[in-house]
């Protein structure tokens, strides 16, 4: 069987492409088709370069051994590392990412949340640290607007309702007075 020189032509265009794409893929956060084009590259390069006959076309079995050490080595690394990273692509992809998660949920406020005073809130079952602009009594129904790393920002279920700013009692619309702890609205 004669070498083709065509095919080992297109092997090492093959190869060169899958280590551009491992580069881009590393380069780009926001384009995720470098990986899986990489793995495609580098493994058709490969079958590329054995169907080439290359020990013909280069008419040195030191060349081909040589050549084959070195592609072997270097498809096993950049397709093991481009697989990595089209793994992470498919579950970040999947996977709504965590904050999101917390927006807008419903938790209950464990004690009292002011703004000059963190509080806590249990959140599905889990005890959140939480901050709020305003005053929140405990006990009271919550809604997550923001996550800080473990702290959750949180305002009143409600955001209509009237809450004293000293206690963090329920006003009701009418009063000068919070009936609570008498404290001046
Ligand atoms: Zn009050």
């Amino acid at each position: 069987m004669e070498g083709n020189v065509i095919f080992l032509l297109v092997s090492v265009v093959l190869l060169v492409l899958g280590i551009i794409f491992v580069v881009a893929e590393i380069e780009s956060e926001e384009v995720d088709f470098f990986g899986p084009g990489a793995l495609i590259s580098l493994i058709i390069g490969v079958i590329f370069w054995f169907v080439s006959n290359p020990i013909q076309v280069l008419q040195s079995l030191e060349l081909f051994v040589f050549l084959t050490i070195v592609i072997l080595s270097l498809v096993i690394v950049l397709s093991g590392f481009s697989l990595i990273l089209t793994v992470k692509m498919i579950k970040t992809r999947s996977k709504p990412p965590l904050e999101d998660a917390f927006i807008g949920g419903i938790g209950k406020s464990m004690d009292l949340i002011k703004k000059t005073k963190e509080g806590y809130i249990m959140y599905k079952g889990e005890l959140w640290k939480a901050r709020s602009d305003k005053t929140i009594a405990a006990d009271k129904k919550v809604r997550i607007v923001k996550k800080d790393g473990l702290i959750l920002q949180v305002e009143p279920e409600d955001p209509e309702k009237l809450f004293c700013n000293n206690c963090g009692a329920e006003l009701n619309e009418e009063t000068s007075v919070c009936t609570e702890c008498g404290t001046n609205i």
